[in-house]
């Protein structure tokens, strides 16, 4: 195994708190000086984020953000809405103009895929709709 997989797992597996095979570890801290020092500074991260205080935010707070996020969200779908179907209208009549429709079998084509688009589209607004109302 390289030098860099063996910092690669001595890491992962001392991230992991589990250590199946504890003599790679105490051979590799013993002649890895990077690993020994990003095994320092890790300790040092995890003691000075325990000793953090801890913020209890109150329910009320909470559900005022969540609402919020949800009512700006919902402003900006609103917005969107009317912006994009002026712009798609004049892109698909763009798209008309400017590509070749010799015949029928031409255009049908383009409408059968314009109305797989639609279709995709309306299910994606179905199943998001469903994924709000669920609790
Ligand atoms: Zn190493």
């Amino acid at each position: 195994m390289s030098e860099e997989q063996d910092c690669l797992q001595f890491r992962t597996l001392t991230e992991q708190g589990t250590a199946p095979d504890g003599s790679f570890l105490q051979e590799h801290r013993l002649e890895c000086e990077a690993c020994r020092s990003w095994e320092m500074q890790s300790s040092e991260v995890t003691i000075l984020a325990s000793s953090l205080p801890q913020f209890d935010v109150p329910e009320s707070l909470t559900q005022k953000i969540l609402n919020s996020v949800e009512e700006e969200r919902r402003q900006n779908l609103t917005t969107n809405k009317y912006f994009l179907l002026p712009l798609s209208l004049v892109a698909f009549i763009s798209l008309l103009m400017n590509l070749p429709l010799d015949n029928w079998e031409n255009f049908a084509s383009w409408i059968i895929g314009l109305v797989g688009i639609l279709s995709l589209k309306l299910l994606l607004v179905a199943a998001n709709q469903k994924s709000v109302e669920l609790p």
